[in-house]
C-alpha cells in the first residue's frame, strides 16, 4: 500500500509537478513551496540569538517582552516581498505553512525560546478572514507550532473591529486606535503561560505592541515576539 501511494505521487508529480513560487521551475520531490535554490537565496536575518537585533530594538520600550525576532528582511520588490503578497492576495495559504515551518525548525534550535508554553496570532477581523479566505498569521502560527512541538491557541484572540487606515496618524493615535481592537477571548486558557506571539510582518510595530498590552493584561503572561519578516 506505501508502495502504491508513493508510485502515485511520483507519477502525479511527473505529470503535475508543483512549481517553485519564485522562479517557476518544477519542484523536486522533497522540495516544499520554493526550490532549494531560492530558498538558500532568501535574506535570513539570522536575529533569534540576538538580544539587540533589529526587531526587539523597534519593540524596546514600548511593552516588556523576552525575546523578538524576525525570520526575513523584508524590502519592497523582494522575493519574501512577493511571497508574502501571494499568501495574502493571491490565495496561496501553502506559503504561510512553509514560512511558519521555517520559522518553528529555526526557533526549536534556540535556547532563548525554549521556555515557551504556547503560540497565539494576531488576529485578523473576521470580515477580513472570510475575504481573504484565511488568516495568514494564523497559518503561519500553527505550522510554527507544529515544528516546535508546541500548543497554538487559535482563536483566543480576536479583533474586534475593522481599524481605520493607520498610515496618516502618529505612533501614539495609532496605538490607541489598535488597543481597543483586540479582545482576549480565553483568558483562562493564557493565564501564566509565557506566549509567543506571531505576525507576518513588523513594519511600525503598533499591531504587535497594540495585541501584546492586551495579552500583558491576563495574569502571570509573559511574552515573546516572531515575524516573517521585518520592514528595513
Ligand atoms: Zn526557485
Amino acid at each position: 500500500m506505501r508502495y502504491w501511494n508513493e508510485w502515485k505521487q511520483s507519477m502525479m508529480h511527473l505529470f503535475f509537478p508543483s512549481l517553485c513560487a519564485l522562479c517557476k521551475q518544477a519542484l523536486l520531490v522533497q522540495e516544499n513551496t520554493l526550490c532549494f535554490a531560492c530558498e538558500h537565496k532568501l535574506p535570513y536575518t539570522h536575529f533569534h540569538a540576538l538580544p539587540n537585533n533589529e526587531t526587539t530594538l523597534r519593540l524596546a520600550g514600548r511593552f516588556p517582552f523576552k525575546q523578538a525576532t524576525s525570520l526575513f528582511y523584508f524590502t519592497q520588490e523582494s522575493a519574501v516581498q512577493q511571497l508574502m503578497h501571494a499568501l495574502k492576495y493571491e490565495h496561496r495559504p501553502a506559503i504561510g505553512t512553509y514560512f511558519g515551518s521555517l520559522l518553528g525548525q529555526q526557533l526549536r534550535e534556540m535556547e532563548a525560546f525554549q521556555a515557551i508554553d504556547g503560540i497565539v496570532a494576531i488576529p485578523l477581523h473576521y470580515k477580513k478572514e472570510q475575504q481573504r479566505g484565511y488568516n495568514q498569521s494564523n497559518l503561519i502560527a500553527a505550522a510554527c507550532a507544529e515544528a516546535m512541538g508546541l500548543p497554538f491557541y487559535n482563536k483566543a484572540i480576536v479583533r474586534k473591529r475593522f481599524t481605520q487606515t493607520q498610515t496618516l496618524k502618529t505612533r501614539s493615535e495609532r496605538v490607541d486606535n489598535m488597543e481597543e481592537a483586540f479582545f482576549i477571548k480565553n483568558t483562562e486558557l493564557l493565564i501564566g503561560k509565557h506566549l509567543l506571539i506571531i505576525d507576518d510582518v513588523l513594519t511600525t510595530g503598533a499591531t504587535i505592541e497594540a495585541c501584546a498590552l492586551q495579552v500583558l493584561k491576563i495574569p502571570n503572561t509573559q511574552v515573546s515576539i516572531a515575524t516573517i519578516g521585518v520592514v528595513i
